[in-house]
């Protein structure tokens, strides 16, 4: 039992911190040697918090002491000491911090654990609650502590896990947090130094201070994080917990990249890139940016420095040595090596995506599926940097719809003498490919990008050219039809006096709407197809207009016909100015605006196809 004195107070937990210790104490979880690792990560927090302000405070209790931990164990009391030359706490801050604070960290725990299939000992750190793990293994608990600050005084805490708390005063002379723990019976175990020693291996290796057990003067741990560690030393299985650890995602990341280099900036960087955009309901990370350490320190939780937009779903962790130690967020930003950081770690990114491109098509697909949004954007918005980004393209093609081709694969697989590199803007892949634009091309077997995305007419403000080749829009092409390879017979055009009056009727009912109405020798299967006029903004400018703005009008375009169409032929012998011949014009043009994606109000078809297929129903009968 503790001791008491006269200054002894006691407290009430509240009642969510009352209900977690309950579930905790009862708890046969099989992972109880958790709670060594979150002890050991609150020494280790309070360390890395002593060394920053000794940074520029020198007025500390014991300030030559080692930053280190001690363990203790008494195997036939069943007592475990965890003790730290961290920074400490105050009573006031003993009480805030494991008594009041907890209590909505408790609650979050709490319904998270309810009815979630998650591993409870992987949650139990990151509610701000993994003190109270301790309470799966012990019988009682004493924190014992004395703040760096040379004016406080030692305080102690004490409590078995039931309702209620103790503080009293204490005689501790040493700064620093001790925990004294008395085992509960079926935990005898972690009164074992192998034991402990095991977890320490599996859980806690990589904290930056040493750990002794008993008199030993040998750390346990290797004291290297993970990302200081070379690369050959780690396993998978250690990448694997450490960004589970980090961000809480249940899911595997699909690439890690491991960064070590010396020039042209000191720098190691662990960085990974999720399986999935979204960060799940109890992701650690709440925001874009990566860790910042100097040597080791936490200088920043969220940099968003370090990459580009383009990259910000990136996770992990950036340390060097050549970034100031006393450095305020604000000089990190000015400091001229955040340009020179950030552009190793995207060049690095870059070459690895290029990699497990290369290594791992389906991966790689997978990748690009999530993130490939922000690639595109990427190129719009840094167009200095399309050049590296566009290799990590990919494409639907019209004559591969299925699967995602590079542009490098467009180019292998482009015909004699094709000297540009086609695409067709639309509104979704199916669609697009019965785009009167492509009649030529699927008559050619040309090969033509769908650019189905919103993000696509943003990116092709970036994307003008890859290698040799110019990007070009087929509903822009200028088509050299002379040597056309015809692989079907050609339908006989409707007679020139014909086809001008038909023209003409055209041009009467659809008046203003189009700036011209012409006969087009690049269609096949369509009737027609809507054109720009020479001097009109390209089409995916108007498309991001249209994204952009609301009042933005698209330009006029030119009806182009299809003079071999059977519709069309049959068209003239309506009996002129009709109403079927009237309402079929409309609904020529119509199409055309709907299979464009620039319809303003495509239910107002129906009423006109309900007219025709009812004159299409009386023809019949009659
Ligand atoms: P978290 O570590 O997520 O904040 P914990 O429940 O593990 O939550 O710890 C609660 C708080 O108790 C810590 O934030 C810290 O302020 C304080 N604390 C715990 N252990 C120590 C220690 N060894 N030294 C100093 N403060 C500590
Ligand atoms: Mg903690």
């Amino acid at each position: 039992m503790p001791d008491t004195t006269d200054s002894s107070q006691q407290f009430s937990f509240k009642a969510e911190t009352k209900q977690l210790l309950n579930i905790l104490i009862h708890s046969l979880y099989k992972d109880r040697e958790v709670f060594l690792r979150e002890l050991l990560s609150n020494a280790s927090d309070a360390l890395n918090r002593l060394r920053f302000e000794m940074v520029t405070n020198h007025n500390v209790l014991d300030a030559n002491a080692e930053l280190n931990i001690h363990i203790k164990i008494d195997k036939d009391a069943r007592m475990l000491t965890i003790q730290d030359t961290g920074i400490g706490m105050t009573r006031e801050e003993m009480i805030e911090n494991l008594g009041t604070i907890a209590q909505s960290g408790a609650r979050k725990f709490l319904d998270a654990t309810k009815d979630q299939k998650v591993e409870f000992s992987q949650l139990i750190g990151q509610f701000g609650v993994g003190f109270y793990s301790v309470f799966m293994v012990a019988e009682w608990v004493r924190v014992t502590s004395h703040s760096y600050n040379p004016q406080a005084e030692a305080v102690s805490w004490y409590a078995t896990g039931d309702d209620n708390y103790q503080i009293d005063k204490s005689n501790m002379s040493e700064r620093g947090t001790r925990v004294e723990i008395k085992l509960k019976e079926d935990a005898a175990e972690f009164a074992e130094e192998y034991r402990l020693k095991n977890i320490i291996h599996k859980h806690s290796d990589y904290i930056g201070f040493p750990i002794y057990i008993g008199d030993s003067t040998d750390a346990v741990n290797k004291q290297t994080s993970l990302w200081r560690t070379s690369k050959q030393e780690v396993t998978d299985e250690q990448y694997k917990e450490f960004y589970k650890q980090t961000t809480l995602d249940f899911e595997e990341a699909l690439l890690h990249v491991h960064i070590s280099t010396d020039a042209p900036v000191q720098l190691y960087a662990l960085l990974f890139i999720p399986s999935k955009v979204e960060r799940g309901v109890f992701a650690l990370r709440k925001d874009d940016g990566l860790k910042l350490y100097s040597r080791n320190i936490l200088i920043d939780d969220y940099n968003k420095d370090l990459l580009p937009d383009y990259l910000r779903f990136v996770q992990g962790v950036v340390d060097s040595e050549d970034l100031p130690l006393n450095v305020s967020r604000e000089t990190v930003q000015s400091s001229g090596l955040m340009p020179r950081l950030k552009k190793v770690l995207t060049n690095q990114v870059i070459k690895e995506l290029e990699n497990l491109a290369k290594n791992n098509m389906e991966k790689y697909n997978a990748f690009w599926q999530e993130f490939g949004v922000y690639l595109k954007q990427g190129i719009a918005a840094n167009p200095m940097d399309a050049e590296s980004i566009n290799p990590l393209l990919r494409f639907k093609t019209n004559l591969n719809p299925e699967t995602w081709s590079s542009l490098d694969e467009y180019i292998t697989r482009m015909g004699e003498g094709q000297k540009e590199i086609f695409y067709i803007v639309g509104e979704d892949p199916k669609s697009v490919l019965r785009s009167p634009h492509l009649d030529y091309f699927h008559s050619q077997k040309t090969e033509v990008l769908l650019l189905t995305d919103p993000m696509d007419s943003f990116m092709l403000m970036g994307l003008h050219k890859y290698k040799d080749f110019e990007l070009k829009n087929v509903a822009q092409a200028e088509i050299d039809t002379t040597n056309k390879t015809k692989d079907q017979p050609e339908a006989e055009n409707i007679a020139d006096a014909d086809f001008k009056s038909l023209v003409e009727r055209f041009k009467e009912i659809l008046g203003e709407r189009v700036s011209d109405v012409r006969a087009s020798n690049r269609l096949y299967q369509s009737v027609a197809r809507l054109a720009d006029a020479d001097g009109n903004v390209n089409p995916e400018l108007q498309r991001v207009y249209k994204y952009l703005g609301k009042d933005y009008e698209i330009p006029k375009k030119i009806l182009e016909l299809n003079p071999a169409h059977p519709i069309l032929k049959k068209l003239i012998n309506q009996e002129e100015g009709s109403e079927l011949q009237n309402i079929i014009i409309e609904q020529i043009y119509e199409s055309a605006l709907l299979v464009e994606g620039l319809h303003p109000d495509p239910s107002s078809i129906a009423a006109r196809v309900q007219q025709i297929m009812e004159a299409a129903l009386t023809h019949k009968t009659d």
